[in-house]
């Protein structure tokens, strides 16, 4: 591994977990949909999607609790027991990959989400500097 490669470090609210990921996220995104606003208690969910391979330290126990989105394949939120941060997602459309929350990252110059998924439900309020919305084919 290269050593001047970027680390980042993922924790919860409690710092019982922590994930660290060596490298660039594979991408970032914003969603406004309705599971991802439950699911963040916020307006959007802004996540970053790693390779598994780029997991390289895992500290801590989550809980999951498995959804089937409307597409039909299952979505995975990976918690913490004691304080309930949601620190990342699997998603049987990822494969080896997981998206992980950005704000567990407590890192204010990490990248911006490069597209809002869901703009339909997009509270009205809510404009993201330069970050397009995301056009279904
Ligand atoms: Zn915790
Ligand atoms: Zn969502």
């Amino acid at each position: 591994m290269l050593s001047k490669e970027k680390r980042r470090k993922a924790s919860c609210s409690c710092r019982q977990i922590e994930l660290v990921f060596a490298g660039e996220p594979k991408a970032t995104y914003a969603c406004s949909c309705l599971e991802c606003q439950r699911g963040t208690g916020s307006a959007f969910a802004y996540r970053a999607i790693y390779a598994d391979t780029a997991l390289i330290g895992q500290k801590g126990e989550t809980r999951s609790w498995r959804r089937t989105g409307e597409s039909g394949k299952w979505l995975e939120q990976h918690f913490c027991a004691t304080c309930g941060s949601v620190v990342f997602m699997r998603a049987e459309a990822l494969g080896e990959a997981l998206s992980v929350s950005v704000g567990c990252f407590e890192d204010p110059s990490f990248p911006a989400p490069r597209v809002v998924y869901w703009p339909n439900r997009k509270h009205k309020w809510l404009q993201l500097n330069g970050v397009p919305d995301h056009s279904p084919i």
